[in-house]
């Protein structure tokens, strides 16, 4: 197999690319293949993987190697961060945060010349975590709470 690693744009890398740059939903190599394929039919799921490897050390793409398994590629290249639901899995965008005094400080503290930094969010995300209120119209015994008998006290001793 002859390949150079810089050739120019395929068409299918293109394709790619402009995949990524349409989603706004940090997707997987797997998750990307399903809509380039959509476009190219005949495309492998390694050639993605490559493609998107070539497209990130390229600088055109992010790829995000976030806890929780397998790497994701944004094509937003804008100073962001990012926040990922512990339950689903979902990452979103997080713009704004006055991160340089924390960057200061740990340069200062550890004494290294930073160059750079990850900070990854995690949490639940407003789907996961469900309306703050419980739904009236939920059936009464649904999530009824049996209530403690009043002659039961509530610090009574526990067997550990
Ligand atoms: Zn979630
Ligand atoms: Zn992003």
């Amino acid at each position: 197999m002859t390949e150079t690693k810089f050739q120019r744009n395929t068409p299918q890398r293109r394709v790619i690319l402009e995949e990524i740059q349409k989603a706004t939903s940090h997707p997987t190599a797997a998750e990307l293949y399903e809509s380039v394929r959509r476009r190219l039919p005949k495309i492998s799921l390694g050639t993605v993987y490559r493609n998107l490897d070539l497209l990130a050390e390229m600088g055109r793409i992010q790829k995000l190697d976030l806890g929780g398994g397998e790497a994701r590629f944004d094509g937003n290249l804008d100073a962001h961060y990012h926040v990922r639901c512990l339950r689903c899995g979902r990452v979103d965008d997080v713009y704004g945060l006055p991160t340089g005094t924390l960057i200061d400080g740990a340069s200062e503290a550890a004494g290294y010349e930073v160059l750079g930094h990850r900070l990854e969010l995690v949490g639940v995300c407003p789907e996961c975590k469900g309306p703050p209120e419980m739904e009236p119209t939920a059936p009464p015994n649904s999530r009824a709470r049996i209530p403690r008998p009043p002659n039961v006290p509530a610090n009574r001793k526990r067997f550990v």
